[in-house]
């Protein structure tokens, strides 16, 4: 480590976001957090993303999904840090194992990464799209462009204050500009996959405007009310 990363450690300690304690410069998540958080290559389903799925799914836009992480454990403090306190290692983290999962799907390569957007009002408070934050990092690693100009939210509503039925309606505020995607195979990025809606939503309307294949990268798939064992949904 060099002298200004050396001061720059001592006035800014890394931390990790899921438990806090002091990382090296280098390090985004401590070994026993990432552990804890990551969910197993065959441990989701790779049509809709989630965890457990009856395998019966409703019309889904996009073609394979890939995700990091479950949301339980340290991945709980994780995501609320990269959203609200700007502790943006799980951003860098969680990007890696995308940009590795996709790669190793062997779904051929991609020719853009499109992050969920966030509305800009929001965005303005916030001072940034924590999924833009996650695309870019697999966009670097796979050396693809990240394209934020594409797709457009018009409305903001924070989803967790919905019910589902008003998540599946809030979700129909997404738009796209006038940007040819024709034939373009795409990487939709999100932080977390919820019911999935987003990003099916999102999918319908860049397959809706050409795209030939669109693959979900969520850094997080939350775990199912059956599986929580009605502890009820879990709340973002
Ligand atoms: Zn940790």
């Amino acid at each position: 480590m060099n002298l200004k990363m050396s001061v720059l450690n001592l006035l800014y300690p890394n931390r990790c976001p899921g438990c806090d304690r002091f990382l090296s410069a280098q390090e985004t998540v401590c070994q026993p957090c990432a552990e804890s958080m990551l969910v197993e290559q065959n441990g989701y389903c790779h049509e809709c993303g989630k965890i457990t799925c009856s395998r019966q799914h409703k019309k889904l836009y996009y073609d394979k999904a890939v995700v990091a992480c479950r949301y339980d454990h340290a991945a709980v403090p994780a995501v609320l840090k990269l959203k609200k306190s700007r502790n943006l290692n799980f951003a860098d983290f969680s990007g890696k194992i995308l940009a590795e999962r996709f790669n190793n799907a062997e779904y051929g390569k991609a020719d853009m990464i499109i992050p969920v957007p966030m509305h800009p009002s929001k965005k303005r408070i916030r001072g940034y799209n924590q999924a833009a934050l996650i695309a870019q990092k697999m966009a670097t690693l796979l050396d693809l462009p990240c394209r934020e100009d594409i797709l457009y939210k018009s409305k903001s509503v924070s989803q967790h204050t919905l019910n589902a039925w008003q998540r599946a309606k809030n979700v129909e505020n997404f738009g796209i500009h006038d940007i040819s995607v024709k034939d373009l195979h795409i990487i939709l990025c999100d932080d977390v996959l919820t019911t999935g809606s987003t990003m099916n939503r999102c999918a319908e309307l860049l397959k809706s405007a050409g795209a030939a294949r669109v693959i979900a990268a969520s850094a997080v798939t939350t775990v199912l009310r059956s599986e929580k064992n009605k502890q009820g949904e879990v709340q973002i």
